[in-house]
């Protein structure tokens, strides 16, 4: 995979295939302003660009793997969305808003944040305005709220150069990412509903294959439907009252144990207990005595 140029703007492909703790960067070269979108991809690269001329650093959202070399741009103004500042400024309000309650995976969550994604916690950044549009010089910016992954996610829409930056709705077979405390899934789907319409020629994720020139049409309606099959899964597994844990153990997201354990059991637990909320508060299951059951209509 390679760094690709299109217009005015760069996109810059990261290690490991732009695979988690990476991903894939953008360099946006306006006349009056010069942005590194999510400074994540490599440490090499990021350095080079500094060199060439950055005026400030702008973020999809506040997840560890979209700001691991924020601190190169130390004292560079920082855009995101007032929405997602509340992990940025505080590194315990970070482990909380993952939900990650354990105080030994707090512990080596907070050292992991520490040494690996050099977290430092910002007093100030600069907040974008909801679908505002920005002149950078030659290059505009559209800034689409798209909530769900994140409550502040942001995707970015260049009019010129018919290029949307998707930034976490990666279109990966994976599919979407919506287990945090204040993630949505109906959030997600609204939103990959709204980023379906934009009416662009090139699109851009910030994870592994980064760069589609022709519509990926086919990988939303699978990125969306993984989120449906997800939810008929678990109603099938409810064919009689079970535990969370009982739930957690069939593997019903990842499909099978995963390794490390402690991060897969920890995604899976949190992304069932999404669907488990979700399904409780449209009256298709209800909780009682521990149990998880399915309402009568689901019967
Ligand atoms: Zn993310």
């Amino acid at each position: 995979m390679k760094d690709r140029q299109f217009g005015r703007v760069r996109f810059i492909c990261g290690e490991n295939g732009g695979k988690y703790p990476f991903n894939h960067s953008l360099y946006l070269q306006g006349d009056k302003e010069r942005v590194v979108i999510d400074p994540a991809c490599s440490l090499e690269k990021l350095t080079r660009l500094k060199d060439e001329g950055v005026d400030s650093v702008w973020l999809s959202h506040w997840h560890e793997d979209h700001i691991r070399y924020m601190n190169l741009f130390e004292n560079y103004p920082v855009w995101v969305s007032e929405r997602d500042f509340p992990p940025l400024a505080d590194l315990e309000t970070f482990l909380d808003w993952y939900g990650i309650e354990d105080q030994r995976a707090r512990g080596y969550w907070r050292k992991e944040m520490l040494e690996t994604f050099d977290y430092r916690p910002r007093s100030t950044a600069c907040f974008f305005r909801d679908d505002e549009t920005l002149d950078l010089g030659g290059l505009s910016v559209q800034i689409l709220p798209t909530p769900g992954h994140t409550p502040g996610h942001l995707s970015f829409f260049f009019p010129e150069e018919e290029l949307l930056f998707l930034g976490d709705y990666d279109l990966t077979p994976f599919g979407s990412w919506y287990g945090d405390v204040f993630s949505s899934i109906a959030d997600t789907i609204s939103s990959i509903h709204r980023l379906k319409a934009v009416p662009a020629r090139r699109w851009m994720a910030s994870h592994d294959q980064g760069v589609y020139e022709s519509n990926p049409g086919p990988l939303w309606d699978r990125y969306e439907k993984i989120i449906y099959e997800r939810e008929d899964k678990l109603l099938a597994f409810l064919d009689r009252p079970k535990t969370q844990g009982e739930i957690c153990a069939a593997w019903l997201i990842y499909g099978r144990p995963r390794e490390p354990k402690e991060v897969y059991e920890f995604n899976e637990r949190v992304l069932i207990g999404k669907h488990l909320d979700d399904l409780r508060h449209r009256g298709k299951v209800f909780c009682e005595d521990g149990r998880w059951r399915k309402a009568v209509s689901e019967i």
